[in-house]
């Protein structure tokens, strides 16, 4: 049996999955990943000032430099075969829910609906200080004039409802927590499985009995737990599967 097969196999027999997507999931909707050796983010960026609280609050407007690149990038961006195969899963009652990193919101595009977006959304943002929320389109408008985002009821800097590095998890990681315990079966995505504590689910996953399965184009710390393992592309490997279910 090629390891597609037993990756069908695992998935046909699931009745309580959870997907763990990642970045490497919308790199075939035109959104680059963080970690890919040629390609990721990182390799242009310092993820400590563009990406983590305290770069936010010494240095907003560079932070804001890259968030308008970025927000270019993720409002054109539409779902691939992989989103859709997931979504599928969930309609079938195959999976629970889709526990994702990414903030580009392509899962709910998609039609998944137990989304749990465990490093926020993009779509929105807050003020750190007083709580009022934006939308995208108003964030969109005020970074592309050239001004820095602040509230308009108290004068704070708003930021994008995205997890950076330094801050907590959204209470929704709890949940994820809950359903992963209760999995059946574990399916990894597009995902490096370093960045913790979400990575540290999959552990949580085998510990409580779940089969395991990464797909992933490099290995990942985790490899072992997992019961299949493919290095592949994504969409190549999940258009198979959505066709055999
Ligand atoms: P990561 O960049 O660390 O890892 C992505 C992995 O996906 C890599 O190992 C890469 O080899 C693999 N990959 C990329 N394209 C692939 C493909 N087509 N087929 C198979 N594998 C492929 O991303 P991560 O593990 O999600 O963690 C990084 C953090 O990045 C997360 O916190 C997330 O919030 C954030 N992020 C999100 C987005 C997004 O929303 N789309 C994009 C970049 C980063």
């Amino acid at each position: 049996m090629s390891a597609l097969d037993r990756l069908v196999a695992l998935l046909e027999g699931a009745e309580r999955g959870v997907a763990l997507t990642g970045a490497g999931v919308s790199t075939e909707s035109g959104i680059p990943d963080f970690r890919s050796p040629s390609s990721g983010l990182w390799q242009e960026h310092d993820p400590m000032e563009v990406a983590s609280l305290e770069g936010f609050r010494r240095e907003p407007r560079r932070f804001y430099e890259f968030w308008g690149h970025r927000f270019g990038a993720l409002a054109g961006a539409q779902p691939n075969v992989t989103h859709h195969v997931l979504a599928k899963l969930e309609r079938q009652g195959k999976l629970r829910a889709v526990v994702t990193q990414n903030i580009d919101g392509l899962h709910r595009d998609a039609g998944s609906e137990t989304v749990l977006e465990v490093h926020g959304s993009y779509r929105q943002a807050r003020c750190l200080h007083c709580g009022a929320v934006y939308s995208l389109q108003e964030m969109e408008r005020r970074v592309k004039s050239g001004r820095l985002p602040v509230c308009d009821a108290c004068g704070e800097l708003v930021k994008p409802d995205v997890v950076l590095f330094g801050e907590e998890l959204p209470p929704v990681f709890r949940e994820a927590e809950r359903l992963t315990e209760r999995a059946d079966v574990f399916l990894v995505l597009g995902s490096s499985l370093q960045v913790h504590p979400v990575a540290g689910l999959v552990a949580v996953a085998h510990r409580h009995g779940a089969r395991v399965a990464i797909v992933n184009r490099e290995p990942s710390p985790y490899d072992e737990l997992a019961e299949v393992v493919l290095h592949a592309e994504l969409g190549a490997t999940m258009r198979a599967v959505g066709s055999r279910l």
